[in-house]
């Protein structure tokens, strides 16, 4: 079900839970403003969620209020991620689904990273 943008940030998202460590995940990186972890749903071989610790519910949303800090630090740890996963000869995919439009399903800013197959055209 895509999120409804004009909600403010609400705490009860998965993604909160997993940050809250009330719902486990498989941890890929951690770091003072980011956590990562395998989709539960992997699209394919690697198929990473990147988080900012940060209340955010979308690109939107941190693009405009997230510190330099956390956006540098957020950007950093998907290169380093992609880096580190052995994705970065072979190509990856990033994908940050925003709003409705876009079918976002989780109100906590996440960026996908795919990986470890030819992964064909985008969608339109
Ligand atoms: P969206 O469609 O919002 O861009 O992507 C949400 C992603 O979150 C989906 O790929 C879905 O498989 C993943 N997801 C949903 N619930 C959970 C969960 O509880 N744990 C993990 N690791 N991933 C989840």
């Amino acid at each position: 079900m895509p999120i409804d943008a004009t909600q403010p940030y609400d705490d009860s998202n998965i993604f909160a839970r997993i940050l809250r460590g009330e719902i486990p995940s498989t941890k890929a990186y951690e770091d003072e403003h980011v956590l990562a972890f395998n989709d539960i749903n992997a699209l394919a071989p690697t198929h990473i969620l990147v988080i900012p610790k940060g209340s955010y519910v979308s690109w939107d949303d941190f693009s405009e209020r997230g510190s330099d800090q956390e956006i540098g630090a957020f950007v950093r740890a998907v290169g380093k991620i992609a880096r580190d996963r052995g994705l970065v000869g072979s190509g990856y995919r990033l994908l940050a689904n925003v709003g409705p439009d876009s079918g976002q399903e989780v109100p906590h800013l996440h960026v996908h990273i795919f990986g470890g197959k030819p992964l064909g055209p985008m969608l339109t």
